[in-house]
């Protein structure tokens, strides 16, 4: 399979060079050049196979030209370590966690196979790869947890000061080792700015063997396509479910159009954010305004500036209609937010993340205007990572704090702090 620029057609390359590179030089997005449909015999014996076995079959699809199927099978397995289970909280009303992962968020899936894909590809090299990521909170410790003593790699998180809760930052400031952390003074679309100018920057790029784990990353989407069907197949046969996606940067959504193009039946997208809200506006109007992200409680949706809207234009010709076809835009304030973590709460009995109550919300009004449909909400982060917000709705200490985070609370920080000045980051990143 080759990889084309969502800027230039026919700037094309690799698997090794897609993913490795990250970003054409066009400062476009890396896209398949086929987006790959699986047949009908799979769509038949899904239900019967297991997590792990929809993951070979869809990165069989995606990149199996290119990685032998043994390999694949081993990048899957030591990927998929964790399960993804649908609740329903009551008829019609489901949550698919994604949680369950490491660093307790679904960052784990595309981080996990990313730095496993990496791994394979840079088998015969000696070279060291640098891991270059910015984090609006999630991301940033995912990655940190699976690239942590990959030999032949370091890693170099930026994130916005203060704007991440306190057990995010620990876990992307706290391993130590091959993780570095940068402090940086600004927004998280300024950390983004950041990344991207290092991307660009050709010598630089080559000189470090710059990669990214930021979600315009290719290898950080298409694992997240698994858990649609995985999903979808936890629901009463014959149900077309809407999938509700709590949304920043908008990969995970560009992953579930990834499992609708494999042939995944879905009713519809809903996607869900916070008053970050420029994809809600563009369906609702047509017109796409970027604009500074604005700091929320559901924080790791804090975009302003949505890295993979390309992507989704993309996937649909670049027709605002046929994206609005698929897709619906809903958002809400960190009012309403709140209280649909108390509401589901009191009436569900469930603790919802932020970031998840922000998607409960668009899939109950969904489901007011389509009183028959069946939703499922992804529930992007465990609530124990935001633990302020929790404690403020629900009353201290009603998130109980699974085991793998709460051993960071006595970890040290460490980070460097950095400017938002793009020169200041180029010299210190050249003289690592
Ligand atoms: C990253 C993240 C999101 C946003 O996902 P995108 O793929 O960037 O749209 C939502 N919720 C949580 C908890 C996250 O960590």
């Amino acid at each position: 399979m080759l990889y084309h620029s969502t800027n230039n057609p026919s700037h094309r390359v690799n698997l090794r060079e897609a993913i490795l590179r990250s970003l054409p030089p066009d400062n476009g997005l890396y896209m398949p050049d086929s987006l790959p449909v699986l047949g009908e015999d799979f769509w038949k014996i899904q239900r019967q196979l297991s997590f792990q076995e929809i993951g070979h079959t869809v990165a069989q699809a995606f990149f199996g030209d290119d990685v032998p199927a043994d390999a694949l099978r081993e990048i899957i397995d030591g990927t998929l370590a964790f399960d993804a289970p649908v609740i329903t909280l009551c008829p019609g009303d489901h949550i698919l966690e994604l949680f369950h992962g490491p660093t307790l968020a679904f960052k784990d899936f595309g981080a996990r196979f990313m730095a496993r894909l990496m791994a394979w590809l840079t088998r015969d090299d000696d070279r060291m790869l640098t891991v270059l990521v910015a984090t609006s909170g999630d991301t940033g410790g995912a990655v940190a947890s699976a690239f942590h003593q990959v030999p032949g790699t370091r890693v170099v998180i930026l994130y916005p000061k203060g704007k991440v809760s306190g057990l995010q930052e620990k876990q992307l400031t706290a391993l130590g080792g091959n993780i570095t952390a940068l402090e940086v003074d600004g927004t998280f679309d300024d950390c983004q700015a950041l990344v991207k100018s290092a991307f660009l920057d050709r010598e630089l790029s080559e000189n470090l063997n710059l990669t990214s784990a930021n979600s315009i990353n290719l290898a950080r989407l298409v694992p997240q396509s698994f858990y649609y069907i995985h999903a979808a197949r936890q629901m009463p046969q014959g149900v077309k479910s809407v999938f509700v996606v709590p949304s920043g940067n908008f990969g995970n959504l560009t992953a579930g159009l990834f499992a609708m193009k494999l042939g995944l039946p879905v009713d519809h997208f809903v996607a869900a954010t916070n008053s970050n809200n420029v994809v809600p506006d563009f369906l609702r109007t047509g017109h796409y305004h970027p604009r500074p992200s604005k700091q929320t409680i559901s924080n790791a949706m804090d975009v302003g500036t949505p890295s993979n809207f390309v992507r989704m234009q993309a996937i649909f010709g670049n027709s605002w209609r046929e994206m609005k076809f698929h897709v619906s835009g809903m958002w809400f304030d960190d009012d309403q937010t709140r209280a649909a973590i108390r509401e589901v709460n009191a009436i569900h009995n469930y603790q919802i993340d932020p970031h998840g109550a922000v998607g409960w919300l668009a899939a109950k009004a969904w489901r007011e205007q389509h009183p028959c449909s069946a939703t499922i909400t992804l529930e992007t982060a465990h609530p124990a990572k935001f633990p302020a917000v929790m404690d403020a709705e629900l009353g201290a200490g009603s998130v109980e704090i699974p085991d793998r985070l709460a051993i960071l609370a006595d970890r040290e920080k460490a980070s460097i702090p950095m400017t938002t000045d793009k020169e200041v980051f180029r010299e210190w990143l050249a003289a690592m």
